[in-house]
């Protein structure tokens, strides 16, 4: 007899299940069907900066699937379909039809959420004004492309300084704005240490976006027609004709919450290795709606990324599907740019290593991003921790131009086999003249950073 599975949301996470559920199970093995209250199934957030900016040109290149191919390979997918109940016990869940308000309860024997995570909008006056948006979905894009091609002024806001509010802020300096980022902290992209931080607002600041630290917005002000015209902060007023929110996100939990199911310190989903909510044999969870186990610190973090979301989707797809798939953990890998500046982190920042109790020495080192004669050298900062005595690397920071960035992935995985630095100055990576120095500069960071730990260590008595 045919099983069914439910599935709520239709990005990277849920359709990421369906996908891999289906290549596992026939239609006549497996029902799948997939609520999803927006319009769009399988599209990329990631890409919203760039298609804004006008790197990308239409929002369908955003879209991996739509909706109509999920359907040819037997994904039943409603859209504009929210769950507003689930029945742990009984087994269903109950949708709301956003377009004909229809209430229906739907039967599974096996559920999986991938809700996502809900934007943080604080309750200020004048938050909902005309003019102010948040950069979460495909219609919120819209809705700002829609607001920047009909606002005739060319003074926009960007309320947060994490790495959206970093790329929003490029996106607007590439669509003619006077750009103006607020940054509650005290360095722009707080999950890098505030020494590499402060290299980020200076190659902001070097392409004209005006970067205000250590401020706290208060209000948005309206004009007469109820249109933004000024975010008043704690410092300043600040004339806006537009204002971008990224204030960060919380995991989309409340469902799962009023259902009983466990959830942990940041309100994330608990779930085991294969993604199967902790205690509910028949039900998984999984991308930004979850908290993930940081495999460097041992603690669970919620750390809403598109690449984890893909992942956990495959592994959901797999269990669901009556195979076995895990998902260990993270290190907690990103990477972004503003303009031509890279900037990547892994592992742990100071604070982090702190915070955990690890005492660590770090090391920064200046070098570049091909062999220095060669034409087109970069410079390239990296910073790096790794733990006193044992010299196990803890996390690496990387600021720099071209071919900065994705270096962060030696890191990586240097993180996840847990090496110490001195086993990372013997990994054996390519080199020739035009992609590194010989010495790369990873692993000229790892070299400083073990006399470093030689240096520190404490001579036994
Ligand atoms: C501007 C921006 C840039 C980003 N850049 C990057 C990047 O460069 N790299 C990276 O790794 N990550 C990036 N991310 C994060 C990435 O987009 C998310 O981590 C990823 O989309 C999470 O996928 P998900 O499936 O868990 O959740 P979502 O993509 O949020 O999907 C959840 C879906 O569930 C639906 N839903 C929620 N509740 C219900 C309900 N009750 N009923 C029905 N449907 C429901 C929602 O409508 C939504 O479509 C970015 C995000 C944004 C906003």
């Amino acid at each position: 007899m045919s099983e069914r599975v439910v599935i709520v949301g239709a990005d990277a996470a849920g359709m990421s299940a369906a996908s891999q559920a289906r290549r596992l199970r026939t239609a006549s093995e497996l029902d799948i069907v997939v609520f999803e209250r927006g319009h769009f199934t399988s599209y990329s957030a990631c890409g919203i900066p760039y298609w804004v900016g006008g790197d990308v040109d239409d929002r369908d290149d955003l879209i991996a699937r739509t909706p109509e191919e999920h359907r040819a390979r037997e994904i039943d997918l409603r859209l504009r379909t929210e769950v507003r109940e689930i029945d742990v016990p009984g087994r269903r869940v109950r949708t709301h039809d956003l377009e004909t308000g229809a209430e229906t309860w739907t039967d599974f024997d096996k559920l999986v959420l991938a809700t996502g995570a809900s934007p943080i909008r604080p309750p200020l006056p004048g938050i909902d004004a005309a003019g102010v948006h948040g950069v979460q979905t495909l219609d919120d894009g819209q809705a700002l492309i829609d607001t920047l091609d009909s606002t005739r002024g060319r003074r926009a806001v960007v309320v947060g300084a994490g790495y959206i509010g970093v790329e929003m802020s490029e996106a607007l300096i590439n669509r003619g704005y006077q750009v103006t980022m607020l940054n509650r902290g005290a360095e722009p992209m707080s999950t890098l240490d505030p020494d590499m931080g402060v290299l980020i607002r200076k190659a902001m600041q070097g392409l004209g976006i005006h970067v205000v630290d250590d401020t706290e917005v208060t209000a948005i002000h309206t004009d007469a027609q109820g249109r933004v015209r000024a975010v008043a902060a704690d410092d300043a007023e600040y004339p806006a004709d537009v204002v971008v929110l990224g204030l960060g996100v919380r995991p989309a939990t409340e469902l799962a919450r009023a259902a009983g199911l466990p959830l942990g310190a940041s309100g994330g989903l608990l779930t085991d290795l294969a993604m199967r909510v902790r205690g509910h044999e028949n039900i998984w969870a999984g991308g930004d709606c979850v908290e993930v186990l940081d495999l460097v610190s041992g603690s669970q973090r919620h750390i809403p990324l598109g690449t984890h979301a893909n992942k956990h989707g495959q592994v959901i797809g797999a269990g669901v599907g009556g195979d076995y798939a895990t998902f260990p953990g993270v290190v907690g890998t990103a990477v972004s740019k503003v303009c031509d500046l890279e900037v990547a982190r892994t592992g742990l920042r100071e604070k982090d290593a702190r915070a955990v109790g690890l005492q660590y020495v770090t090391v920064v080192i200046e070098s570049t991003s091909r062999a220095g004669y060669f034409p087109g050298a970069a410079p390239m900062t990296v910073k790096m921790l790794a733990e006193r005595r044992t010299g196990r690397l803890l996390g690496v920071q990387i600021v720099g131009r071209e071919g900065a960035g994705k270096r962060i992935d030696i890191a990586a995985v240097a993180l996840t086999a847990r090496m110490t630095v001195e086993q990372m100055t013997a990994l054996d990576l390519g080199y020739a003249p035009p992609f590194s120095p010989v010495w790369d500069p990873v692993l000229v960071a790892a070299r400083k950073a073990v006399s470093a730990v030689r240096k520190d260590a404490i001579p036994i008595p």
